[in-house]
């Protein structure tokens, strides 16, 4: 019986929330922009989801005044060598790697859609 808690996190690009394990946690360290895959590196961290879309938007807008979402939530100044590591993150999550996950979301929303249709009672 036990209630685990599940921290949610969002993802600073489309500020979707997630359960923090579908994450993606980057973090600011002395070698600079850095993938926590792991999570567990020391330091500030800022959350991104997995679609490549949401990587390319914080890469746009780090050079924005501030660093954009992503340079804001770091407190950092991201350097061209930062957005170099967001690319290359990116383009391991492209839809075509990223298949399964997709799948299973369909696959959830029919079964609800399943379940609320077998429910109904007949009022007809
Ligand atoms: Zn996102």
């Amino acid at each position: 019986m036990k209630a685990r808690h599940r921290p949610q996190r969002s993802c600073v690009a489309c500020r979707e929330t997630a359960e923090q394990r579908e994450l993606v946690r980057l973090v600011y360290g002395e070698q600079g922009l850095a993938v926590d895959e792991r999570r567990r590196a020391p330091g500030r961290g800022a959350y991104l989801c997995r679609r490549p879309a949401c990587w390319q938007r914080a890469r746009e807008t780090s050079t924005a005044k501030g660093g954009g979402p992503l340079g804001h939530a770091l407190r950092a100044t991201l350097t061209d060598a930062d957005r170099g590591t967001l690319a290359v993150y990116a383009r391991t999550l492209e839809p075509a790697g990223d298949a399964t996950t997709a799948h299973e979301h369909a696959a959830t929303a029919a079964a609800h859609t399943a379940k609320r249709d077998a429910g109904g009672s007949g009022a007809a």
